[in-house]
């Protein structure tokens, strides 16, 4: 744990405290939460300075010295996720009980570059702070997907961290949309051991979560990963040299040109989820092509996530993937290599609105952890 960590730890602490209690003393808050006379002081002065409580002096009745009492101001917080998915932006508010109260869409325009769709953002982040005077906002969720990307507009979201963290004395989160998916199912299932996330989409992407918190640092290791050996042969030799990595195997784009060659035609796909919807619609209607490209994705992603469960030494391997087929198949295959049987939960696809409560609450969970 690292300093600026026990430090935001013992803040969190703080401030539970006081929104736990209402109203409280200075005296009862030093013994409620360990913390020395002179934290307690100092942190309290910056939950003051944000809105977050107020301080109040209470007379003696039988004359002895006042008391300071600080009050917590948790019925009028708020926190705003922002959510970019392809050209779209979602900001989202909610109240400190996850109610959300306030939600927007801008839709980007193609043409637009960085610096116009950052006004647009900053705008209506503005707009919604001015329409809610009375409330005092406590922190903001910065959540971007990192499939189905358009135009510059995902390295746009970083550049409005920075420019919110600079602006804003509260902390100002950036995460994927299966960082934070993973994060919340963490969170509901009460899992504090490594779990990991295998996400293929338009390329292959991985998240982990330990002991409640987001690896951020995955970047090296997924580009590795991209390249491990699976037992199947892909169509193209991947610019490796190699012709069984997991990105020639397991992205969209992979599994479309398979189908394509399996079913002997030359179809066109206006988009790889235009090409995803008819596989698994074809498979629906039991085309042998169709179901032998889901099953076999199936047994590959089992492959991957066995490899990813040693290599990685997790606790639990998940799936996102949306197709029943693929998961069934999965969990068959996963339990044939490896002997052990994974729980119900393993595979599974969301909505885009479940990652957006996932934002809010990640940013509410930072003021009541
Ligand atoms: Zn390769």
């Amino acid at each position: 744990m690292t300093a600026g960590y026990k430090i935001l730890h013992k803040k969190q602490r703080l401030r539970a405290a006081i929104f736990g209690a209402g109203t409280i003393s200075r005296k009862e808050l030093q013994k409620k939460t360990g913390l020395n006379y002179r934290s307690v002081i100092a942190y309290a002065e910056e939950l003051k300075h944000q809105g977050l409580i107020a301080e109040n002096t209470q007379e003696n009745p039988r004359g002895g010295r006042s008391s300071i009492h600080y009050r917590s101001c948790s019925d009028c917080i708020y926190c705003i996720a922002v959510q970019l998915y392809r050209n779209n932006v979602t900001l989202t508010a909610a109240d400190i009980n996850s109610n959300i109260f306030h939600a927007a869409e801008l839709v980007i325009p193609p043409e637009a570059g960085i610096t116009d769709m950052l006004r647009q953002i900053l705008g209506a982040l503005d707009t919604l702070k001015k329409s809610f005077p009375d409330c005092t906002l406590a922190g903001i969720e910065l959540c971007r997907f990192p499939y189905g990307r358009s135009g510059d507009y995902y390295e746009g979201i970083r550049e409005l961290h920075m420019t919110l963290r600079q602006q804003y004395r509260f902390p100002v989160g950036l995460h994927t949309s299966y960082d934070l998916i993973l994060f919340q199912m963490a969170r509901n299932f009460d899992l504090k051991e490594r779990l990991v996330l295998l996400a293929p989409g338009d390329d292959i992407y991985l998240s982990m979560v330990e002991n409640r918190e987001i690896n951020g640092d995955m970047e090296q290791y997924l580009h590795r990963f991209r390249h491990y050996q699976l037992s199947m042969k892909s169509q193209e030799k991947c610019y490796c040299g190699k012709q069984r990595c997991v990105k020639n195997l397991l992205t969209q784009a992979a599994q479309l040109s398979r189908y394509n060659h399996y079913a002997g035609i030359d179809r066109p796909y206006a988009s790889l989820s235009e090409g995803l919807h008819y596989l698994c619609t074809q498979a629906l209607k039991n085309e042998r092509a169709a179901v032998r490209i889901l099953e076999e994705c199936g047994e590959l992603t089992a492959e991957a996530m066995y490899f990813l469960k040693k290599d990685l030494q997790a606790d639990h391997v998940l799936l996102y993937f949306k197709d029943a087929v693929v998961n069934r198949k999965m969990h068959e295959a996963y339990e044939r290599i490896s002997g052990e049987k994974l729980p119900e939960f393993s595979a599974f696809g969301v909505t885009r609105s479940d990652v957006q409560s996932a934002s809010v609450r990640i940013a509410l969970s930072r003021i009541i952890p």
